[in-house]
């Protein structure tokens, strides 16, 4: 049975963890505790380029320190491929979907300042089918996008809640801007799958009533809220947290070769000190 209260921490096994993620996990199993709720971890190891064994069993090494324990069996997307493709077969056949042969330098945008590479904000439209016949027949690599013009001629407007804040001071009832993602990539040219379908689709079959995350993915709730609708999901509410910085006043971050937790550990500092530190 789904606990009334589920949220879940659902990191990346792409690298060690650092005080952000410690930070995120800490604030999504305390407010499960608070509700008496449960606390799931999912691991989001679609990218098999980049995903490696070693970081997922580090995050658990790194997770059981910091004190918490987590509902069991651990949700690793890579076991779930075939429900992602089940649910992209879905939304092609209602003609949501198009090919995109672009690549992603072909693409004019602020791919790289955007969370997760994912909000490249381009707006297209299917190929017409003799152009598109002809690139699949000479074994062109595309990716799956969800066509806006068409999901937002299924759905009306929607809102989510959000019961901490965007980056902007957001809070409360918040009016989705569908444009704010653009026509979001749904499967990779290299993956099958890319993070907005595997992770709304996971927090639906995992019971997810609370996403509580960092406010880097405060824009990702308005295409995760379309596609709730477009799928026929239940929307959980959202919990946007600050993000923790460090003495330089920038957000940690493993391209700034934030010390790891692993790092922190052995260098004697203990958890209770990283709460503390952290006003938990
Ligand atoms: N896997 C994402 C990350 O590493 C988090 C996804 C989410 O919380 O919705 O930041």
């Amino acid at each position: 049975m789904t606990a009334p209260f589920t949220t879940r921490f659902a990191p990346s096994p792409t690298g060690l963890l650092h005080r952000g993620h410690a930070f995120s996990a800490l604030t999504a199993h305390d407010a499960a505790g608070a509700a008496n709720g449960a606390f799931l971890l999912r691991i989001e190891d679609i990218d098999a380029t980049r995903c490696r064994p070693e970081f997922e069993a580090a995050i658990i090494e790194d997770l059981a320190w910091l004190g918490l324990t987590w509902e069991q069996p651990v949700r690793r997307q890579s076991e779930h491929l075939a429900e992602y493709q089940t649910a992209l077969d879905g939304l092609a056949t209602r003609g949501l979907l198009y090919r995109c042969f672009r690549t992603r330098k072909e693409i004019a945008g602020t791919i790289a300042s955007a969370p997760h590479g994912t909000m490249d904000t381009w707006r297209g439209a299917p190929l017409p089918a003799d152009e598109e016949a002809q690139r699949l027949a000479a074994g062109e690599a595309f990716a799956w996008r969800l066509w806006l013009d068409a999901a937002l001629a299924e759905v009306g407007a929607l809102t989510f809640v959000e019961e901490g804040s965007g980056p902007n001071g957001e809070t409360g009832v918040i009016d989705v801007r569908p444009e704010l993602g653009g026509d979001v990539v749904l499967a990779r040219r290299d993956v099958g799958v890319a993070y907005h379908l595997a992770v709304t689709l996971d927090d639906a079959l995992q019971g997810v009533t609370h996403v509580i995350r960092g406010q880097d993915l405060f824009e990702a709730a308005h295409v995760q809220r379309l596609l709730q609708a477009l799928l026929g999901l239940p929307a959980p509410v959202y919990r946007h947290h600050r993000l923790l910085t460090g003495p330089d006043g920038k957000r940690y971050a493993k391209r700034d070769h934030a010390q790891t937790l692993a790092e922190l550990r052995a260098g004697g500092v203990t958890p209770e000190q990283l709460r503390a530190e952290m006003g938990l």
